[in-house]
């Protein structure tokens, strides 16, 4: 080293290091004769040059100078000194960054050799704050020329961008869990757990390893035992098979489920040294510390799980890193809360779905073997009307009541497995050339008869164009059109009904319109859907089970077409079905007939609703003064129920009057008084428990007895209610003889009533003479007692021996002898 003994004391190290600052101050300060860079006074002028460069800068820079790399540096460089400060100041560098050389040091020789040099984010484990730590470093080595020209020295501007580079890679994490989507797998907790964990899989530096615990309620809301169960781990030994937490993990667990801070288990290092991948290491330190976060999640009483983390033990656990895996643990308890209400919401689906699955089962089960003896019903019945021919009139309207009611049951039936069926296979039916027109045309005419006799104007309008041959499945247009012919007829008290199809573009379009009683707009949403029925709109029948328009849906569906329908309470409803028009002009000869079993079926219904209402038939009663029988009213919708309850109740010799609602009922009642009203609960407009409420609030039918009959099996609350203003209820089916029996008892039993009543009514108009003779008597005693100066025997004796003499009650000499006294006193005032 060459100095001139000016320039020496020119530049001592007071002059030289004269700037404000910590290092200044040390370099002040620092015995420079006693390092190789030799008393400042001897430094070469580059070095005093380099030095009045690099200590002013506020950019962190060092200064290596001579072979041994003296180190100088400014203040910017001493918080990244960390516990090597103040040592770093005239110590020699590779001395000062010894842990760092193997990596830094080939660098600085190349500098020593005149190249520059520049690293980025380079990562080096530092020792500077008593642990081996991950830094990150950008920096650049300058070679420094003395004036021959030899590198002299080493110029250092480095910044430490440790915080930066953690701080992006962290930010990545939470980015890779943000993606992490919830499964809809049927086991999305533990998918979404594992999903979870694999997002953090490349997060080895800050979490080397993880693990997830789940209380079991989340996977099975029943556990009778709640207990932890480990869902999945990252950054284990494959090998490794103990328990992560050691034998208290249970308790850990539990305990840090409740700490509302992350639950700190250290000593890991020494139980498990072994316990982390060497893939997933930065280096030969075990983790020391696992670190236990609650997974809690609003909406739950209890935390979900428990997060737990093991820390790099090449990072200290600063406020960065703990809000870092704080953000993983709310984002994976995000995660979990809407992973476990997926899996609550399919456990309900499919609770539903088993529970509807058995209902469709329970469905078709009971309706096939409801067939079976149905058929064993209808068969013999059929035989018998057929063949038999010695049957009275009466026996053979008994047996084609029966029939009826037989084929509609199995209507009911078929309605049922039909609706079963749509919904276990939806798909469509074969289709096959068909006639449309002939179709509707002979469905119309199956109803012709029905609607005369119901009062209504069937009229149908059928385009040409809809004659032409087209693929369709016939059983099941008929259904469709019959199902809303036999809708508007039902729903139509009085007008027309009109049956218009038509070709529009490709579509078939019918429209089936009815001036009948409308739908109320706030139904015509559910209309299609099944057991949707509008409660108390009237109509021919109450009778019904909302089954027929979802069906006329599924069918009109099948077809691949749809249904609609516009209604205006009051005035009528026009239901429009469309279904796609595919001509098939094949020779095979079309479908235009309706098959026999659903005119029936259809039909046989209709049929009940309008035959007139009960006929008066005296002929059981000939012979009796009718009148002296008593009078019942029966009150009850469907025909042939009408039908039967009548002559059940005239075998018993009684005068049977019916009808079919609830006005015609209040009507007879008024003209004609029945003695016991026997009434159907469900009927068309007013229901049998309105009309129960007319009668008793009517003084002149209070008294009436009323029996009401119901077809609603289980309806046993509303039965109760009922109790309170009926005489008696009769639940359908019921046995003959017990209904006649309670007809007789509630007869006899108001019988017995009106007697005791009137019985009361004569004794009290007894007891009023008995009164009124005792005052006339008094009153007499007292004018015979002052005519004839005698006491009150005397007088009475007096009158009972007029009353002899007179051959007259005593009574009336009494009353004669007030009555005369009081016209004296008339007279003589006059
Ligand atoms: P239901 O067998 O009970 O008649 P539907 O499914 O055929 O069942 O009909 C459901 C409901 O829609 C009925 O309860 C009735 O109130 C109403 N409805 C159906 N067709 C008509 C119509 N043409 N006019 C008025 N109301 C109707």
């Amino acid at each position: 080293m060459r100095a001139t003994a000016e320039s020496g004391e020119a530049w001592s190290a007071e002059r030289l290091f004269a700037g404000p600052g910590e290092s200044q101050e040390r370099f002040r300060k620092t015995d420079w004769s006693a390092t190789p860079l030799g008393p400042v006074e001897s430094w070469p002028a580059e070095l005093r040059m380099a030095v009045r460069t690099v200590l002013p800068s506020e950019v962190p820079m060092l200064l290596w100078w001579g072979p041994q790399l003296v180190q100088l540096f400014n203040d910017a460089i001493i918080p990244v000194l960390g516990d090597k400060y103040p040592a770093a100041v005239a110590q020699p560098a590779p001395e000062c960054w010894h842990e760092v050389w193997d990596e830094v040091g080939a660098r600085v020789e190349r500098a020593m050799a005149g190249t520059a040099t520049f690293a980025e984010e380079e990562l080096l484990f530092m020792q500077r704050h008593g642990y081996e730590e991950e830094t990150y470093w950008t920096f650049s080595y300058s070679p420094i020329r003395d004036e021959s020209g030899e590198v002299a020295g080493v110029f250092v501007a480095t910044t430490d961008v440790t915080s930066r580079v953690l701080g992006e890679r962290r930010l990545e994490a939470l980015s890779r869990l943000g993606t992490v989507a919830i499964t809809d797998s049927g086991m999305s907790v533990i998918e979404t757990c594992r999903n979870a964990l694999d997002a953090l899989e490349p997060s080895h530096q800050d979490i080397p390893l993880a693990a997830l615990f789940l209380d079991s309620r989340v996977v099975d809301p029943d556990d009778p035992q709640p207990n932890w169960k480990q869902l999945a781990a990252i950054g284990t030994k494959p090998d490794f098979s103990g328990s992560l937490l050691g034998p208290d993990e249970d308790q850990l667990l539990s305990k840090a489920a409740r700490a509302s801070e992350p639950f700190v288990v250290s000593g890991v290092a020494e139980r498990s040294p072994d316990l982390l991948d060497p893939q997933r290491t930065l280096g030969d330190h075990p983790i020391g510390t696992i670190l236990l976060v609650p997974l809690t999640a609003s909406g739950h009483d209890f935390p979900l799980g428990v997060l737990a983390v093991g820390l790099s033990p090449y990072r200290v656990f600063d406020a960065a890193y703990s809000t870092f895996v704080e953000l993983v643990a709310t984002k994976i308890s995000g995660l979990l809360r809407d992973a476990s209400a997926m899996d609550a919401e399919r456990r309900r689906a499919d609770a539903f779905a088993a529970l509807d699955a058995a209902k469709t089962r329970f469905l078709e089960s009971i309706s096939h073997e409801f067939r079976t003896p149905l058929t064993l019903l209808l068969g013999p019945l059929q035989s018998m009307l057929d063949e038999a021919t010695t049957l009275t009139d009466a026996q053979r309207q008994s047996l084609e009541a029966s029939q009826r009611a037989a084929i509609r049951l199995r209507r009911l039936v078929d309605a049922l497995l039909e609706a079963t069926r749509a919904e276990t296979d939806p798909s469509r039916k074969p289709l096959r050339p068909t006639d449309p027109a002939a179709l509707t045309a002979e469905c119309v005419d199956l109803f012709t008869d029905a609607a005369q006799r119901a009062g209504l104007d069937l009229r149908s309008r059928i385009a040409d164009a809809a004659a032409e041959q087209t693929r369709l499945d016939p059983q099941t247009w008929a259904h469709i059109v019959l199902n809303l012919l036999s809708n508007a007829i039902k729903y139509t008290p009085s007008g027309s009904i009109d049956v218009d199809l038509d070709v529009e573009d490709d579509l078939l379009v019918l429209k089936v319109a009815d001036t009948g009683l409308g739908i109320p707009e706030s139904e015509l949403g559910r209309i299609f859907e099944r057991f949707h029925r509008v409660e108390s709109v009237g109509g021919r029948s109450q009778e019904g089970i909302g089954l027929g328009l979802s069906l006329v849906s599924d069918w009109v569906h099948t077809l691949g077409g749809s249904v609609t329908v516009s209604s205006e309470l009051g005035h009528g409803s026009t239901f429009t079905v469309s279904v796609p028009r595919v001509l098939d002009p094949t020779s095979e000869s079309p479908a235009g007939t309706v098959p026999g079993n659903l005119s029936a079926m259809y039909i046989g219904e209709a049929q009940q609703w309008d035959r007139v209402t009960f006929d008066e038939d005296e002929s059981s009663t000939q012979g009796e003064d009718v009148e002296s029988l008593p009078r019942i009213l029966v009150i009850e919708d469907n025909a042939d129920m009408r039908d039967y309850l009548t002559q059940l109740l005239r075998r018993q010799s009684w005068h049977v009057d019916a009808v079919g609602d609830s006005d015609a009922a209040l009507e007879r009642i008024r003209s004609r008084p029945p003695h016991l009203v026997l009434s159907d609960i469900m009927l068309p407009g007013r229901d049998g428990v309105e009309l129960l409420g007319k009668i008793r609030r009517d003084p002149a039918t209070s008294r009436l007895p009323v029996i009401l009959l119901t077809a609603r099996a289980g309806a046993e609350a509303t039965i109760g209610g009922l109790r309170t203003g009926a005489d008696d209820y009769i639940t359908k089916p019921f046995h003959p003889d017990e209904l006649s029996a309670r007809v007789r008892v509630n007869l006899e039993l108001s019988w017995l009533r009106e007697q005791m009543l009137a019985a009361r009514e004569r004794e009290s108009d007894q007891l009023k003479t008995a009164l009124e003779t005792r005052s006339t008597l008094s009153k007499a005693v007292g004018l015979m007692m002052a005519t004839f100066k005698c006491d009150a025997d005397a007088a009475f004796d007096k009158l009972v021996a007029f009353s002899q003499h007179r051959n007259v009650k005593v009574r009336e000499i009494a009353e004669q002898i007030v009555g005369d006294y009081t016209a004296s006193l008339s007279n003589s005032s006059g």
